[in-house]
């Protein structure tokens, strides 16, 4: 079946090579690979899809979401990083923290920017597995561009996808880890929010809770966020949080709902959850949903235990399709690479068909 939704690409998103990973201390190869994006790209090409390159944006839309500081520190680290010397002493050809400022560090107190280049990523970096390397920069911006430019085409169409790298939704406001820098589907919400849509969701189907989405917009009644994930609770990250009693902050009361799932867990528990977010947006009164398109979901995916079909991808495209509004879909995680490029096919060919049932439904009752 052929795709008419446009795949908005960046080449740019291929420079980032985080070199693997720091997981318990060790340097391990990582999953988060520029091979991910190319075996979308394949399979959406052989589905005919029309491709669109990601247009410039500038800086406004990112900082409308990320703090001034990260955005300075993360488009500087690599340099910094290599100025400093530590490419040869001790040999790290990475930007990795080795110190964190944890609140408890300075009892509540707003700490020193460390004058040592290999301290201040600890101010900014909340894991130890998310590598900043040359082309780390250029690729995050690239992925925020995509993202704001699939925001753009889906504010006056119906649906556009980024197909997009590095990932975002673990990004926080002022921090980043969990291969996550820039939070996309955050900055494609917020411009369409500027755009005039009055309300908006983030609906996060990635195995992995939405927590940089969750706790940036924790305070806004106007962004309702959703994400579907393996439970924390049983090990997974991010956890530190992402359970069903986080409903959003004192402004915004229910305008979050997490749905941890348990290992294990295939196509119909994950369903029902991606079912329940669908419903809670419409009764928030959304205008327009940005889908964070995780397929990491998928039995065989070596990040997470959740067992979702092809089928099960394609069946929850259909249920956000069928919300009836315009849809950006940015993507996330996914790190299977036999099958990922099949799986994000199946889910625009699920969103397509909601579109166009939603339409027809539409004009039988017109
Ligand atoms: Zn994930």
């Amino acid at each position: 079946m052929a795709i008419t939704i446009p795949v908005v690409w960046s080449d740019a998103c291929l420079l980032h090579d985080p070199g693997g990973e720091v997981f318990v201390g060790v340097r391990t190869p990582g999953t988060e690979v520029a091979e991910r994006a190319l075996e979308i790209r394949r399979a959406l090409e052989g589905a005919g899809a029309p491709f669109v390159d990601a247009a410039p944006h500038d800086d406004g839309a990112v900082l409308a979401v990320h703090d001034k500081r990260l955005v300075e520190f993360l488009s500087g680290a690599w340099d910094a990083w290599q100025a400093s010397g530590l490419e040869a002493d001790p040999g790290q050809d990475r930007v990795v923290p080795y110190v964190f400022h944890l609140p408890g560090v300075t009892s509540g107190r707003v700490p020193l920017e460390p004058a040592a280049t290999w301290a201040r990523t600890g101010l900014y970096a909340y894991d130890t597995m998310t590598l900043i390397g040359p082309g780390t920069w250029s690729a995050a911006r690239a992925a925020t561009d995509a993202a704001l430019t699939a925001a753009d085409l889906a504010a006056s169409s119906r649906a556009a996808y980024a197909c997009c790298r590095p990932p975002g939704h673990h990004a926080t406001r002022a921090t980043y880890g969990g291969s996550c820098y820039l939070n996309n589907a955050a900055i494609a919400a917020q411009r369409l929010r500027d755009g005039g849509f009055g309300r908006v969701a983030v609906l996060d189907i990635d195995a992995h809770h939405g927590n940089g989405t969750q706790e940036i917009f924790w305070e806004r009644p106007d962004v309702f966020t959703g994400s579907v994930h393996v439970d924390p609770e049983a090990g997974w990250f991010p956890h530190f949080l992402g359970l069903g009693d986080e409903v959003g902050g004192e402004g915004a009361p229910g305008a979050n709902l997490n749905v941890p799932l348990r290992p294990g867990a295939a196509d119909d528990e994950w369903l029902a959850a991606v079912s329940s977010l669908c419903v809670a947006a419409a009764a928030h009164g959304v205008a327009a949903i940005v889908v964070a398109l995780g397929v990491d979901a998928a039995g065989g995916d070596p990040e997470s235990p959740l067992d979702v079909s092809e089928a099960g991808f394609r069946e929850a495209g259909r249920l956000l399709g069928g919300l009836g509004v315009p849809t950006v879909v940015v993507q996330e995680g996914g790190y299977d690479l036999a099958a990922i490029g099949g799986l994000v096919l199946a889910t625009l060919q699920g969103i397509e068909q909601g579109i166009e049932e939603g339409q027809r439904v539409g004009e039988q009752r017109g």
